[in-house]
């Protein structure tokens, strides 16, 4: 496939040329238990009737309604009824069983009346002061889902409720999206390791681990293939292997110094680019392409904070649809300014702040410090990015701005 290439894109551009071209990767089959964080396949159907058997609702006494008269009855009481109970007493005219929430309805009863309606008297007897309805307090068998019901739609992220609910519907194996591997490579004579000695003129390679965090937290696996020096042959070796996954992220030697050789490279090995720069603050080296593979190549400025920023808008889009998720712009909320924020210059900006929900239940929004994309602090706290249209004039406290929550599950 072909692309048409933009270049200095705008951020709405690259979101719809994505949902076009992103398809989800390959799918499995996995036990249910395996499937949390995945995303459905295919729906998934109940293997049952939920509940599987007509139960109690409270503890207290399963009756026949027919009996009682005047609003209350006086019968004998059988065996308790427990959860989990095989063997049960037949209820039979003038008789009543204690029963526990969750017990199966004894045969011969068709209600069941709260233990804080009853008094024990003598014999054996139990008097009852509350005349039923039939069917109450029973959650009667596939009450709430049928054999064969829809539990939950392809394309759904399986969180802790999801996977009770596809247990507690009998779903033993479900189909899932393969979780995307996600190569990623930082490049630059500079870099060291996180916790390296530094020698004058060298930094810690801080993106590659700030990227390996977002990609798990988009369902992604990262798989390092460490770092590399701008040197020709060691980067085309490193992005060749790199290639080799769903998405390649490359950060650092993008741009158009002497020694920015990564575009070319990937062009060498058969990337076409379906984006070449962005209209953007922070973010303008961005290139995102595919291999001839499929492999989705996204290249992020070496600046800590344009890196993550441009992570975070676009190639988590393309995690999303690698995963069968829709793909498409962030949701964007609306949250009013804790601090005024300058006109914003000739290009749209997405800066980073941090956004809470007030004591009236409206989000708000502070935009962080920092010193801009070179400043590794800046994304330190941040957990929104506000949005600035090109040109747009002052804003001040109290005013309202649309920003992108970073914390939303998708
Ligand atoms: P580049 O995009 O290679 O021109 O790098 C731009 C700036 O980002 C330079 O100051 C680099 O030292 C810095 N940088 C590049 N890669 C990384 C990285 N992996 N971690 C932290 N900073 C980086
Ligand atoms: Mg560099």
């Amino acid at each position: 496939m072909t692309f048409e290439t933009l270049n200095a894109a705008r951020v709405e551009a690259v979101w719809d040329a994505l949902a076009r071209h992103v398809q989800p990767a390959g799918h499995h089959e996995a036990p249910v238990r395996d499937a949390l964080g995945h995303v459905l396949a295919e729906d998934a159907f109940s293997a049952h009737d939920f509940p599987p058997f007509d139960r109690a609702m409270m503890d207290g006494y399963a009756v026949r309604a027919g009996d009682f008269s005047d609003g209350a009855a006086t019968l004998r009481r059988l065996d308790l009824v427990r959860a989990g109970a095989e063997r049960l007493p037949r209820v039979e005219p003038g008789t009543c069983a204690q029963i526990n929430t969750g017990a199966p309805i004894p045969p011969g009863a068709d209600a069941v009346v709260m233990v804080e309606h009853s008094r024990e008297v003598d014999d054996g007897g139990v008097e009852l002061s509350d005349a039923p309805q039939p069917g109450q307090h029973i959650d009667s068998q596939g009450a709430h889902v049928r054999r064969g019901d829809r539990l939950v739609r392809a394309a759904t992220r399986i969180g802790p409720g999801t996977l009770a609910a596809l247990v507690a519907g009998g779903v033993v194996r479900v189909r899932v999206h393969d979780r995307p591997r996600v190569a990623i490579l930082g490049t630059g004579d500079e870099l060291v390791a996180g916790g390296e000695a530094l020698r004058r003129g060298q930094i810690h390679d801080s993106n590659s681990v700030g990227l390996a965090q977002l990609v798990s937290a988009a369902g992604a696996d990262p798989v390092r293939i460490g770092r590399c020096v701008d040197e020709r042959g060691e980067q085309l070796e490193a992005l060749r292997r790199g290639i080799d996954s769903d998405l390649l992220c490359v950060t650092g030697g993008m741009s158009k110094g002497s020694h920015d050789l990564v575009p070319a490279l990937l062009e060498e090995l058969g990337v076409q680019w379906l984006v070449t720069s962005l209209h953007m603050k922070p973010g303008k080296p961005l290139r995102i392409g595919r291999a001839p593979n499929g492999c989705w190549a996204v290249g992020l400025p070496g600046n800590p904070v344009s890196c993550m920023v441009c992570f975070l808008l676009f190639a988590r889009c393309i995690l999303d649809g690698l995963q069968g998720l829709a793909v498409g712009k962030p949701p964007h909320l609306n949250g009013r300014l804790e601090a005024d924020l300058p006109a914003c210059g000739g290009r749209p900006m997405y800066q980073p702040a941090t956004w809470s929900v007030g004591a009236d239940g409206c989000p708000y929004v502070s935009p962080v410090a920092w010193r801009g994309s070179g400043d590794p602090f800046g994304m330190a706290v941040a957990n929104a990015l506000i949005h600035r249209p090109q040109r747009a004039p002052a804003a001040f406290r109290g005013e309202s701005v649309p920003f992108v929550p970073l914390d939303l599950p998708r």
